[in-house]
């Protein structure tokens, strides 16, 4: 190559970013997620330049990058079988890499030249560390996929809601759970995870709206702390709420413990009022937006869940305007057909008509690029931060305790139960059960397999595509959505990688 001194090379990636794990934000606070809140328990390794550069080794541009423009100037590469997320380079290391493409050494790339050979050597060095360019003649590899070490589970503290939402898949009654399941819900959990050797344990406080039963929640939180303090198990909770109402009172309770809050907002004013109004049909907008003010001012930041249906869908960047203006954390998912909103029609939504939603929506992310990564957090099931085989732990990692302390294994199918807390281990009858949902890895699923996508999206929410197709085993009815998107939230992602890294 041709260099001269005003040739400066530049490799970003996540890991340039200080506390670039806690950065990664993951859509999981309505669903089962097999990806971890930190990637410290995961095994978040960033990537070293320690090793000196062989100049004699044939190296070549990996052919599985995927290169999406950001300007005139600068390019992110994503790797899908890589562990090392999105990387930014500017044109003069693409220069490099499209050099690389048929494999080359350090040594015939740089014999002419002799300015900068330092740089140059740091940036081989790097870009071999994070997956761009391998040594010539290695067969492509598979991602590492990691165990997950963390045991989550859905607590269904009560059945109640004083909300009405068109899309919501309970058959809501008055029954709460009573402290006796409670504490039996809790010892059986903390079981299964020392059963199986997890390490760390989410418990989701969920409903119904949670907040209804709250004072159980205080009491088993304090109770499982007891219990995993004895077990040395990391406990990790979060309440998810529909907002309506939150006391300074629990709010500092809520504080005190660490317990995240979730809230659910679908849009601002009528359009979230119009899928999330009052038991009474009065809407809700104001009351969520106090709560939410509230817990800003108490310096207790919620993280917004935002469920996106034809109805609200033109409101979708204004909402995440809202999140992102106030400095809140979000996650977009996508409406899941079910049998209780089987008579509600506009809530399905058009594929093109959600494409569009969503790239507007990314404009508005653009103009309000947050420091976080939102590649876990506004692709649905899908996300690009981790490889995985299946979308969620469900079969796996996840259980589902209703209010009776009945067993079930994903919360969409909560009335569908396989036994109970009080005579098994709900991990146990959570993986050997073969008649409820399943939840194949997107290896065996017809569509997925040679997917470019396939470790990051692994072929959507299994029930979804269950209701959609009546099979598990297929590519999610939100392929082509997601198709779409993907690349244009790693376009996000490099513009981030460039403001909090300094570049720009
Ligand atoms: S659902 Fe579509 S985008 Fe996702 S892995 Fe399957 S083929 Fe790829
Ligand atoms: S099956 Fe679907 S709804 Fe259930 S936990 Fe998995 S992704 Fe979420």
């Amino acid at each position: 190559m041709n260099l001269d001194s005003r040739n400066v090379p530049y490799v970003i990636s996540s890991f340039d970013l200080p506390d670039a794990g806690r950065l990664m934000v993951h859509n999981c606070e309505d669903c089962a997620c097999a990806v971890s809140d930190d990637r410290h328990i995961l095994g978040w390794i960033p990537v070293t330049s320690k090793n000196s550069l062989d100049m004699y080794t044939k190296f070549i541009y990996n052919r599985q990058i995927i290169e999406i423009p950001i300007d005139n100037e600068w390019k992110v590469l994503f790797n899908p079988l890589g562990n090392n997320g999105a990387v930014v380079v500017n044109l003069i290391v693409l220069e490099l890499l499209h050099q690389l493409k048929h494999g080359s050494t350090f040594e015939e790339i740089f014999k002419d030249s002799n300015v900068g050979l330092k740089k140059w050597a740091d940036t081989f060095q790097r870009l071999i560390s994070l997956q761009v360019i391998q040594p010539a003649g290695i067969l492509d590899r598979s991602p590492n996929f990691n165990n997950n070490q963390m045991l989550t589970a859905w607590l269904h503290i009560t059945n109640a809601c004083n909300l009405d939402c068109p899309y919501c898949y309970l058959n809501k009654t008055s029954e709460g759970m009573d402290e006796a399941t409670g504490c039996a819900t809790i010892e059986a959990i903390v079981n299964s995870a020392l059963n199986n050797g997890f390490q760390s344990i989410k418990l989701k406080y969920a409903g119904g709206e949670s907040t209804l039963n709250y004072p159980l929640i205080l009491k088993l939180h304090d109770h499982a702390k007891t219990l995993m303090a004895e077990h040395d198990i990391q406990l990790h909770g979060v309440i998810l709420s529909n907002g309506v109402s939150f006391s300074t009172k629990l709010i500092n309770e809520l504080k005190k413990r660490n317990i995240r809050i979730m809230i659910s907002l679908d849009g601002i004013g009528y359009n979230h009022d119009s899928q999330r109004s009052l038991i009474n049909g009065k809407p809700s907008f104001r009351l969520v937006d106090n709560t939410i003010s509230k817990l800003i001012q108490s310096e207790y930041h919620p993280h917004i869940s935002i469920t996106v249906t034809q109805r609200n869908l033109n409101g979708l960047p204004e909402v995440v305007q809202y999140a992102l203006e106030r400095n809140l954390t979000f996650s977009l998912n996508f409406f899941r057909e079910n049998d209780c909103a089987v008579h509600v029609h506009d809530l399905k939504y058009q594929e093109n008509e959600m494409i569009d939603a969503l790239l507007h929506t990314f404009e508005v992310i653009e103009t309000h690029l947050p420091r976080w990564s939102i590649l876990g957090a506004v692709l649905d099931r899908g996300q690009l931060i981790q490889s995985r085989k299946r979308p969620c732990g469900v079969g796996q990692d996840y259980i589902v305790i209703d209010q009776q302390g009945k067993v079930a294994k994903c919360h969409m199918e909560i009335e569908k139960t396989i036994g109970d807390v009080f005579r098994s281990d709900p991990l146990l009858l959570v993986r050997q059960d073969t008649k409820g949902v399943q939840n194949p890895s997107v290896d065996e699923k017809e569509g997925c397999k040679d997917c470019t996508w396939r470790y990051w999206c692994s072929g959507g929410c299994p029930v979804a595509t269950f209701n959609a197709t009546g099979r598990f085993d297929i590519k999610s009815p939100n392929c082509n959505i997601y198709k779409a998107i993907y690349p244009t939230a790693l376009r996000l992602e490099g513009l981030r990688l460039l403001k909090f890294s300094g570049y720009q």
